[in-house]
């Protein structure tokens, strides 16, 4: 089987042990082991970055939280916001158009208990089974 050289993310993961297949390719090949060394010897020089004091990166920070801020402010309010607020000024203002609703017709009570029990057996919750338990509440 002819050997491909490890392109970055196979030396990044023998770099890290991640590698599972990766050892048959560095024993055989020199060019793919020696890569993997220059690697791991740059991971292990020091940054520049670790050498600089605390003081520093709470600057740093501080002055990422301001810019942040800023930029919250100064930012204007997105698109979404005026749509919504035009949406309620339109709703508010059907809804002083419309007519006075007509005063409800009367239900003779007949028609009411009807509704009721017609309602209550839509919108029923318990299973058809416990229905009679309705006869203890019943008057
Ligand atoms: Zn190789």
């Amino acid at each position: 089987m002819e050997h491909k050289h490890l392109d970055l993310d196979g030396l990044l993961q023998a770099s890290y042990g991640l590698g599972v297949d990766v050892g048959d390719g560095l024993d055989a090949c020199d060019v793919c082991r020696v890569r993997l060394e220059r690697m791991t010897q740059q991971r292990q020089q020091p940054l520049g970055e670790d050498n600089l004091p605390e003081w520093f990166w709470l600057r740093r920070s501080r002055e990422i939280q301001e810019a942040a801020q800023e930029s919250m402010e100064a930012r204007p309010r997105p698109r979404w916001v005026r749509i919504v607020a035009m949406a309620g000024v339109l709703a508010a203002a059907l809804l002083a158009m419309q007519p006075r609703p007509n005063a409800p017709a009367r239900i003779s009570p007949e028609d009411e208990r009807l509704w009721q029990e017609v309602t209550a057996t839509v919108n029923r919750v318990e299973p058809q089974a416990l229905a009679p338990m309705d006869l203890l509440w019943a008057q």
